[in-house]
């Protein structure tokens, strides 16, 4: 068995980028909006995961020690790039295993459920997904080629 892969909550201003850790298949929550840098970190806590956020004040609490992973405003890229520093991240070999944007683990497409997809997607013969928690299905096609596109050149350690 490998390591289990590290569970991240990002704060708001990270959403776009948590999608892109969902898509890679790490378990990426999102902070709620609202929420107080100290409820924040003890969400955090209790869950497991590695704060993500881009507020620098948030380091100074004590409960933000070994917990939080400071990352740039920039970009996506610099973003990724920022991670990597903390983490062997693996930005290919988990691809699309979760929702982008519930963070849920897919699961396979059931026969039952095929009408929701479009047919030449249908007799496409690529494996279809579905969200349990929103039911979005999910096929190579939608989102993938583009945010794969990304995965794969960050995987390669090309960043722009
Ligand atoms: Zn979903």
């Amino acid at each position: 068995m490998s390591e289990p892969l590290p569970r991240f909550l990002c704060d708001v201003m990270l959403a776009r980028f948590a999608r892109y850790l969902r898509a890679a298949g790490y378990d990426a929550a999102l902070a709620a909006n609202t929420a107080a840098d100290r409820d924040i970190l003890r969400q955090a806590t209790e869950e497991g995961r590695w704060l993500l956020t881009v507020d620098r004040k948030i380091q100074e609490h004590k409960a933000a020690l070994g917990r939080l992973v400071l990352l740039p405003h920039a970009s996506l890229d610099g973003q990724a790039r920022e991670l990597q520093e903390h983490f062997a991240m693996d930005w290919t070999g988990h691809a699309f295993s979760r929702c982008i944007l519930d963070n849920a683990p897919l699961e396979a497409l059931k026969d039952a459920e095929m009408g929701q997809v479009p047919e030449d997607v249908r007799h496409s013969g690529e494996p279809l997904m579905r969200c349990p928690g929103c039911g979005r299905v999910y096929w190579r096609g939608s989102h993938y080629r583009r945010m794969m596109g990304r995965l794969r050149r960050w995987q390669e350690g090309v960043w722009l």
